[in-house]
C-alpha cells in the first residue's frame, strides 16, 4: 500500500504538487491523467525518489520513503518503473538487459537472473528475441522488453510513466496488452497514461490532476460517465 499524505514539492519558485493526498492498495490499478505540465510524472516520480518533495510524507508498505536508515537503492530495487523512453542498454542483449539489475544488486545468481529473465520474456511473448540487441526490435518490443525487466526483480509495484507515448500506433496494443495481463495478474501498479480505453476497461481507479493538484478522483466508470469537477469535464470533451 502507498500513502501520499500532504505532499507538496516545488521546483525553485514552481509549485509543482501541491497537497496530494493519496492512498492506493495493494493490487490496486491507479491510472493518472490530467494535461501537460499538470505534474503527472513529478507525482509518480516522487514514490521511488526520482524526485524529492519538500512537504508531507509517502508511506510505502508502512515504510517513510525518506526515513534515513533507508537505502533509496533498496527503495528503487523493490519498484519496477517503466519511461517513455525504453531506456534499454543498447550494447546488452535484449536477455542482458533484463537479468544486469537482479546480478548487480545480488539479488540473483547470473543463472537465476537468466531462468526468471527468459520466462518474463516468453510471457510477453519475446523469448525468441533473448538475443538480439535492442535496436534490431520494434518500438513495441523494446517497451515490452522494458516491463520485462522492470519485473525481474519481482517488485510489489510497477510504476508507469506513459509506456505508450512514444510508440507508433500500431505497436500500443501489444504493450497495453501485456500491461492488461499484469494487472490482472494483481499487480499494483500506478500509470500515466492518455490510453483512455486502457483506464476504462483496467483501472481500479482514475485520477486527475491539474496544476499539480489531484482535482478528482473516481472509478472509471464514474470519471469517464460523470465527472464533477468543470476542469475533468473539459480535459474529456477535448481529448475526445
Ligand atoms: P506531460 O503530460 O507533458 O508529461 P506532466 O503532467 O507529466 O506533463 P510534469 O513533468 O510532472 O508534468 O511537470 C509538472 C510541472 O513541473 C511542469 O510545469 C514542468 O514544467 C515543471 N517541471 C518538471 N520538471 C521540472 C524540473 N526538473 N525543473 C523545473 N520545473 C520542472
Ligand atoms: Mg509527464
Amino acid at each position: 500500500m502507498i500513502e501520499l499524505k500532504n505532499v507538496n514539492k516545488w521546483y525553485g519558485e514552481y509549485h509543482a504538487l501541491v497537497d496530494v493526498n493519496e492512498t492506493i492498495g495493494t493490487g490496486e490499478v491507479v491510472v493518472v491523467c490530467g494535461p501537460s505540465g499538470s505534474g503527472k510524472s513529478t507525482l509518480i516520480r516522487t514514490i521511488n525518489r526520482l524526485e524529492e518533495i519538500q512537504g508531507g510524507n509517502i508511506v510505502l508498505d508502512g515504510q517513510d520513503i525518506h526515513d534515513p536508515r533507508l537505502d533509496v537503492n533498496v527503495l528503487r530495487a523493490g519498484i519496477g518503473f517503466v519511461f517513455q523512453q525504453f531506456n534499454l542498454f543498447p550494447h546488452l542483449t535484449v536477455l542482458e538487459n533484463c537479468t544486469l539489475a537482479a546480478i548487480q544488486l545480488g539479488k540473483l545468481s547470473a543463472a537465476e537472473a537468466r531462468e526468471r529473465a527468459m520466462s518474463l520474456l516468453e510471457r510477453v511473448g519475446l523469448a525468441h528475441k533473448a538475443a538480439a540487441i535492442p535496436s534490431q526490435l520494434s518500438g513495441g518490443q523494446q517497451q515490452r522488453v522494458a516491463i520485462a525487466r522492470a519485473l525481474t526483480l519481482k517488485p510489489p509495484l510497477m510504476l508507469l510513466d506513459e509506456p505508450t507515448s512514444a510508440l507508433d500506433p500500431e505497436m500500443v496494443g501489444e504493450v497495453l496488452l501485456v500491461m492488461r495481463d499484469l494487472a490482472r495478474d494483481g499487480m499494483t501498479m500506478v500509470c500515466v497514461t492518455h490510453e483512455m480505453g486502457f483506464a476504462r476497461e483496467v483501472a481500479d481507479r482514475v485520477i486527475f490532476m491539474d496544476q499539480g493538484a489531484v482535482l478528482e478522483r473516481a472509478t472509471p466508470q464514474d470519471f469517464f460517465n460523470r465527472p464533477q469537477h468543470p476542469r475533468t469535464q473539459k480535459f474529456l470533451s477535448d481529448i475526445r
